[in-house]
């Protein structure tokens, strides 16, 4: 169950993300969504009321916190949208490892060398890291959200596609708010994530910390709760205090695409072996860890090596593109160079609708891609390996408009 949450929790997070940092889509549908009547929404409103009463939340909280709670339409539009296209790894890159992004990380890495050292020795995870997710979630405390969490939150809950996991985000929110950490009316992202590090409230209640010692763990405006909370979470999930995250990598000619995939995990002398090598073509490091190759663009672009550290960014947010992000962010901050591998000319995007009919024809084929959503995530990418494996393709398990004609028939 935890492990469930955690990964709604970071598809969550992904798409508000992608909000904070204005990055939306050229297009994007959006369902009518027609508000329920004040009464409806009072009467579930009094119900929710009930429970959370049996559950041990004080009747003075509730009256403060649900008092002023009213149905957000705006909420629901947001939660319906679908973006009609899917971002290429190239246009992630661009939009959030910026220069100005790189240079401000640098500064606040220096300004709070003292704090970030201090939760480095208690949690194990190094500053560069802390300040990089801090980054990549707020554009460092610049946007927490402008939505009433409450208000929010109750809206998701009433509204019955995934009524039961933000009823336990409204549930864990109002124990966030009974145990005196924050105030009824805070402001937060449109799906109720919080703060600084942009936490959802289960999340928030299970790690938040209070490390300035005030009594109250608060992630808008105390950074040495919300750098500790960051490297408490990340310690929990799995963080290896002495790894890094992974590198950028260069593959040898005649290369066997299907070593590609998270699921594929050999030992660094074994990659070596292999003939991959760092991306300014030194040795890679003579140390006993397991990696597994990303190739987020497909065989064309660049390739990474990544360590369980990886694997620990994707449970605070399963998108491959921003556990890159945030690795490749951490590096910078430190000093080191932009990537190797150039963006092609014909760098661009498939629709939701190609990628749709990339997953029908997928099992038209008999290849399983999880459903037609139009959204690569694993299972899509394993059912296209499998397919250019069998058509004797590099199988990259990358979607792209070659893929779609080879599909339709068009490839040869
Ligand atoms: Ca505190």
């Amino acid at each position: 169950m935890q492990r469930r949450s955690i990964w709604l929790a970071a598809s969550l997070l992904c798409a508000l993300w992608l909000g904070s940092l204005g990055i939306r889509p050229a297009s994007a549908s959006v369902e009518p969504v027609t508000p329920p009547s004040a009464a409806e929404f009072q009467a579930w409103l009094d119900s929710f009321k009930t429970t959370a009463a049996a559950r041990g939340i004080s009747a003075a909280t509730l009256d403060r916190a649900l008092a002023g709670a009213s149905y957000i339409t705006r909420v629901i539009e947001l939660d319906r949208r679908q973006p009609e296209f899917t971002m290429t790894f190239w246009q992630y890159y661009e939009k959030t490892i910026s220069d100005k992004r790189i240079a401000r990380g640098r500064e606040l890495l220096k300004t709070h060398a003292a704090l970030l050292n201090k939760v480095e020795a208690q949690y194990g995870v190094p500053p560069r890291f802390l300040v990089a997710f801090w980054g990549l979630e707020s554009n460092f405390g610049d946007y927490t959200g402008t939505f009433p969490l409450i208000g929010s939150l109750a809206t998701l809950a009433f509204d019955p596609r995934r009524s039961k996991f933000f009823s336990e985000q409204l549930m864990a929110a109002l124990e966030i708010i009974d145990r005196g950490d924050i105030p009824a009316d805070v402001k937060a992202s449109w799906a109720g994530a919080m703060g600084n590090t942009q936490f959802i409230p289960s999340t928030y209640r299970a790690y938040a910390i209070d490390f300035d010692g005030d009594g109250r763990r608060d992630l808008w405006r105390s950074l040495p709760d919300v750098f500790a909370s960051s490297a408490h979470f990340l310690s929990k999930s799995g963080w290896r205090p002495d790894e890094t995250w992974g590198r950028e990598v260069r593959l040898p000619k005649g290369f066997d695409f299907a070593l590609s995939g998270l699921d594929k995990n050999l030992k660094l002398k074994e990659w070596q072996a292999k003939g991959v090598r760092r991306a300014d073509g030194r040795d890679l490091p003579a140390v006993d860890i397991d990696a597994a190759l990303v190739l987020p663009a497909g065989a064309d672009g660049p390739a990474f090596l990544v360590y369980g550290n990886y694997k620990t960014i994707l449970v605070w947010n399963r998108s491959i593109l921003y556990a890159l992000a945030v690795g490749h962010l951490a590096d910078r901050l430190v000093g080191k160079g932009p990537l190797v591998a150039k963006k092609p000319s014909n760098d661009k995007a498939l629709s939701r609708s190609d990628m749709r009919e990339i997953q029908r024809l997928l099992a038209e084929k008999g290849f399983d891609a999880g459903g037609q959503d139009g959204i690569a995530g694993a299972k899509t990418r394993r059912a296209i390996k499998g397919y250019q494996a069998r058509e004797g393709l590099a199988p990259d398990g990358y979607p792209d408009s070659r893929l779609l004609d080879h599909l339709r028939g068009n490839g040869g």
